[in-house]
């Protein structure tokens, strides 16, 4: 038997993001805290009446109405799906493909180009300077020179944490010759939003996730803000009825608990700040600035025996020290308030062991 895969596919490798038995597990940006208990309580109840013989609403109707009127948007300006993962896997169906490229800043979220490559889109790659910003004249040159179909930006930056400009999006937008893809996963967590630049004159979409902000990663729920032009073309590509019941009902009831939501983020911002701060104060570590619910930061010494000197410790961290580009770099979600006490601790016996 010899029954082969695309050629590019075989020579693709997965997408990992080793998990560890530990105590503390600070390395997949998700929320510290469930869901509020009365929201898991009536999406039971919604589940209950759900007639489970029929196919869901294939148009998300209520969702995206939901959803349109939380951000200001019409429901046709929204497309719903698992995860901004399968949102960005749609958006590439329909405007990269064979023939096509998609441009990318590195170091960013390694699924942009990886569900690109799956979907054969060529990548273009921009590079960001040291500080992890992207250069406006660079991109601007990087977009007029390779011609994507499709550019993403990621902001704040995953694993960076770097937010970007008003001033770098206008250079975007001026040189892209096609969609531009702003994936704020961790868009709560900061102040600038390109949502408000949404219209129908723009191809321009913003992708957002309930797996983060609102402490949802179980259930599988993403959305797009487009034109609606744009949103008519993912809602043909898309799989004829993607999203259970169960995942429509779960984004609508929570849209109802938005105030406990906000609260969760004033928490762990407030939070973020303290990290940064520890962090800063512990000797030969620099920490970048974050806008989102992590940091990034380098270690004084060899970044890999420090990220498994913390698992010895009991809390598990990304380690991105074998990335190209980030090489020396650890990233620490934000957690509670005691898990981050616990990992600056931690950290700091470590660097005090090393000697550094
Ligand atoms: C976590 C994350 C996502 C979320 O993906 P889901 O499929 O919605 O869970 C998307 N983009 C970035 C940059 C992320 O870090």
């Amino acid at each position: 038997m010899n029954v082969l895969p695309r050629p590019d596919i075989a020579a693709l490798e997965g997408y990992h993001s080793p998990q560890l038995a530990v105590s503390v597990r600070l390395n997949t940006n998700e929320s510290p805290y469930p869901p509020p208990r009365e929201f898991v309580e009536r999406w039971l109840d919604g589940l209950a009446r759900v007639p489970l013989h029929r196919y869901p609403d294939r148009q998300a109707t209520s969702l995206r109405g939901a959803l349109g009127e939380f951000h200001g948007h019409d429901p046709d300006r929204i497309f719903v799906a698992n995860g901004s993962n399968e949102v960005l896997q749609t958006l590439l169906l329909a405007y990269g493909g064979q023939g096509r490229r998609a441009a990318v800043f590195e170091p960013t979220y390694a699924l942009h180009s990886h569900i690109a490559r799956i979907s054969g889109t060529e990548i273009v790659v921009g590079t960001r300077q040291s500080d992890f910003s992207i250069d406006p004249i660079q991109a601007r040159r990087l977009l007029v020179e390779s011609k994507p179909s499709v550019t993403f930006i990621c902001s704040p930056n995953n694993p960076t944490g770097t937010v970007e400009t008003g001033e770098l999006l206008d250079a975007v937008i001026e040189a892209s010759p096609g969609l531009i893809v702003v994936d704020e996963a961790y868009g709560e967590f900061t102040a600038t939003s390109a949502l408000s630049r949404v219209s129908d004159a723009l191809p321009l979409v913003v992708v957002r996730t309930y797996s983060k902000v609102w402490s949802m990663a179980a259930v599988r729920l993403g959305f797009a803000i487009g034109p609606r032009w744009v949103i008519a073309e993912l809602e043909k590509v898309v799989l004829p009825y993607h999203l259970s019941a169960a995942s429509l009902l779960a984004g609508e009831i929570a849209l109802e608990f938005a105030a406990e939501m906000t609260e969760r983020v004033g928490t762990l911002v407030a939070e973020r700040e303290r990290l940064a701060s520890g962090l800063d104060a512990l000797p030969g570590v620099v920490a970048y600035p974050s806008g989102a619910n992590f940091i990034l930061f380098r270690p004084p010494g060899d970044a890999h025996a420090v990220w498994r000197s913390l698992v010895d410790r009991g809390v598990l961290v990304r380690d991105f020290s074998a990335w190209q580009g980030l090489e020396g770099h650890l990233r620490v979600t934000v957690g509670t308030s005691q898990e981050v006490e616990i990992f600056l601790t931690a950290l700091g016996q470590v660097v005090a062991d090393t000697g550094a």
